[in-house]
């Protein structure tokens, strides 16, 4: 008697959660609604728990239990968002993959807008926010700042005000899984990647429920991560910083020689000799601590330590056949 055939999934969603206790419910109706919307036939949700302490997890083996289309990954501890994405695309079977936050900022109804361009023809459909309602004067003034920095430092045309929120089609997603390396930076990667690639726009609405995980110090490591994975332009502004500093040196040799041999006068200029070795000193100190960055992120690549640890994985022993 021949099996039923195996239908291949059309779309993976992949939603990285972290204490989103308060959020799961929405999400969970909304995305019902939209996927109903979808009129696809074989889609999977893949939630990734990474290390909620909030019960998150227990939520959505619940969900997993009454849904065979949700998959669930628990991580081992917190990895962080970058982690808990990474692992939802190497898990996911789909031919298109989206990616979204579990807290509703990211409009699943996007997602319809998001497969429509994705069937003209484009590999990579990123979302773009137009503005940020309900967000901390400081939320908006650091993200302003980041996507323009980033623009500036890491030289690539990052597009602006884009977050992980896009879809894929596996094209994309092979070359984006073929890169290994530790520290991650997925906006800058999803970029990197190439292929044909647009944009849909939408504003983004305030957080249903719970709090950000992205409180200042995460915004910090992040940027620097993005800066210093994507760029070597800070080595180069180091070398140039060394070449102007030790030009004024032997400017300022030469100077205090002349001064010396015109006016005889050699107790002067204290002050400035204690300014120069301060300005000197803390500017070596700046540059061996970039260069310590970069150190520090070769080390952590030859480490090649996994990403993420998974403490359970709930997923529907068989993938979904027809019926
Ligand atoms: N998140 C995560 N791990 C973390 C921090 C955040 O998986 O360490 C998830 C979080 O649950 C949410 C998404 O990443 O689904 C975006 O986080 P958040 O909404 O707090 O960021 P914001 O929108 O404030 O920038
Ligand atoms: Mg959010």
């Amino acid at each position: 008697m021949d099996s039923p055939p195996i239908l291949s999934t059309e779309l993976s969603i992949v939603i990285p959660i972290y204490n989103e206790l308060e959020s799961i419910p929405a999400l969970r109706a909304e995305l019902a609604v939209v996927l109903s919307q979808t009129r696809l036939a074989c889609v999977e949700i893949i939630c990734v728990d990474d290390g909620s302490t909030d019960g998150s997890d227990a939520l959505l083996k619940a969900w997993a239990q009454e849904d065979p289309q949700v998959h669930v990954l628990i991580f081992s501890r917190n990895f962080g968002q970058q982690a808990a994405i990474t692992a939802g695309l190497e898990h996911c079977q789909g031919e298109r993959v989206v990616i979204m936050d579990a807290d509703l900022q990211d409009p699943p109804e996007l997602i319809l807008e998001m497969l429509e361009k994705s069937r003209q023809g484009f590999d990579m459909v990123y979302a773009r926010r137009q503005n940020r309602e309900g967000e901390s004067r400081f939320k908006k003034a650091s993200a302003y700042l980041f996507y323009r920095l980033m623009r500036a430092v890491i030289g690539l045309d990052l597009p602006e005000d884009t977050g992980d929120f896009r879809l894929m089609n596996r094209r994309c997603l092979e070359a984006f899984l073929s890169m290994r390396e530790q520290n991650r930076f997925l906006r800058g990667m999803f970029h990197w990647v190439g292929f044909r690639q647009t944009e849909v726009l939408f504003s983004r609405p305030p957080r249903q429920s719970g709090y950000t995980k992205y409180p200042f110090s995460k915004m910090l490591s992040l940027s620097i991560n993005a800066a210093l994975s994507f760029s070597t332009l800070p080595l180069r502004l180091i070398l140039m910083l060394g070449c102007g500093v030790s030009l004024f040196g032997a400017g300022y040799a030469i100077y205090s020689i002349l001064w010396h041999l015109i006016t005889g006068d050699t107790v002067k200029g204290w002050t400035t000799l204690i300014v120069l070795i301060t300005l000197i000193g803390g500017s070596t100190l700046i540059c061996l601590g970039i260069i310590g960055e970069y150190v520090s992120r070769i080390y952590d690549e030859v480490k090649g330590r996994p990403q993420y640890l998974l403490r359970e994985i709930i997923a529907p022993a068989t993938r979904k056949s027809a019926e």
